[in-house]
């Protein structure tokens, strides 16, 4: 029966990372042996949870050292569980540390990474989107593990009620590999819901004409409630608002109940992390932008007039 791995990144507090529960939930389909790999503070305890999104067994080390320095450590200590144990394939979340951590085993074990992938219906295929998000592809995998990276919210997480064992992992990590230190942890600020959670998501791209107007989106968010405000690449590139923000291909998923875009073109390098929006609403000065083609609601406008007028509908229907 074909191993599957599932890297699981954990915080000191004993939580995994939604991604790990995401693809937990999608690789107990797969029908394999489904294990987890958790290493840093946090891991053991992390595992129970693991164990109910379907890890029958996670390989745990609490070692600060898979914390205090970046990548080296859990790149060897994962390629030493891989000597050990062979398993067929490893999924990994596309995000920053585990995205490290995947390139330097492909590196180790020559096995080619499969990146951005979106779904993975079986231990030999994955699905990509090619031609900025226009066409889907399957790929067969290949390697010795195979390595995959998968996007975050392609999967929705699900418990299965299971159990894990725990399995320590042991591996002595040299002074070679502790080569580049987290020095500190800067927790942006925020006061709504995380962009990648929230229910309503209110955007603006390069037609808010300049920065100071996503104050505008600050203030709608503010008075919808439980909303985030996300971007485009345009303005996130020109400096408008931090990376953070970024909605897309190279930037974050989002699938909130609605999504609402100001002044967005709608390229489909934008589409592809928003779309799954259940409901869009658009408003755009130019009739033909392509937003209008995936939006249920299209208001053909001046956003710096509708947003305006908008704020002030939702603030004295919520009274
Ligand atoms: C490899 C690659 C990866 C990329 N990744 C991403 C990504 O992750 N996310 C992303 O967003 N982009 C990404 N892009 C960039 C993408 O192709 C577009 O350039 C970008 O999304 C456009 O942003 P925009 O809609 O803000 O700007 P524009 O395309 O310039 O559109 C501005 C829109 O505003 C409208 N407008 C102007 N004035 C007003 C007004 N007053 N009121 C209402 N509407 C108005 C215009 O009609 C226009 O439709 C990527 C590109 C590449 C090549």
């Amino acid at each position: 029966m074909a191993k599957i791995w599932v890297f699981a990144e954990v915080t000191p507090e004993g939580k995994a990372d939604t991604t790990a529960l995401e693809i937990l939930t999608k690789a107990r389909s797969l029908g394999g042996e489904l294990e987890a790999v958790a290493l840093g503070p946090g891991a053991t305890q992390a595992a129970k949870e693991l164990g109910e999104y379907g890890a029958t067994t996670v390989h745990a080390s609490d070692d600060d050292v898979y914390s205090d320095y970046v990548a080296q450590p859990a790149a060897q200590a994962l390629y030493q569980l891989c000597r050990e144990h062979s398993p067929e394939l490893i999924l990994f979340a596309q995000q920053y540390d585990s995205r490290d951590i995947a390139g330097r085993l492909s590196a180790k074990t020559g096995s080619t990474l499969m990146t951005n992938v979106m779904d993975i219906p079986d231990t030999n295929t994955a699905k990509t989107a090619i031609f900025g998000g226009t066409t889907i592809v399957d790929v067969a995998l290949e390697g010795e593990p195979k390595l995959v990276m998968i996007r975050p919210k392609s999967f929705a997480p699900e418990a299965s009620g299971g159990e894990a064992s725990v399995v320590p992992v042991e591996v002595s990590i040299s002074d070679e590999l502790k080569k580049a230190k987290r020095v500190e942890r800067h927790e942006e600020a925020a006061s709504g819901p995380k962009l990648d959670e929230a229910p309503v998501v209110v955007s603006g791209g390069r037609g808010l004409q300049e920065p100071g107007n996503f104050e505008l989106l600050e203030q709608l968010a503010g008075a919808i409630g439980n909303a985030a405000v996300g971007a485009t690449r345009a303005v996130v590139d020109s400096g408008w608002v931090p990376y953070a923000l970024q909605i897309g291909q190279t930037g974050i998923t989002v699938k909130p109940s609605v999504y609402i875009a100001f002044g967005i073109s709608g390229a489909t390098q934008h589409l592809v992390g928003m779309k799954g929006a259940k409901k869009i609403v658009a408003i755009n000065k130019d009739e033909d932008a392509p937003i209008f083609q995936i939006a249920d609601l299209g208001v053909v406008g001046d956003a710096l007039k509708v947003l305006p007028a908008l704020i002030e509908e939702v603030k004295k229907r919520k009274g």
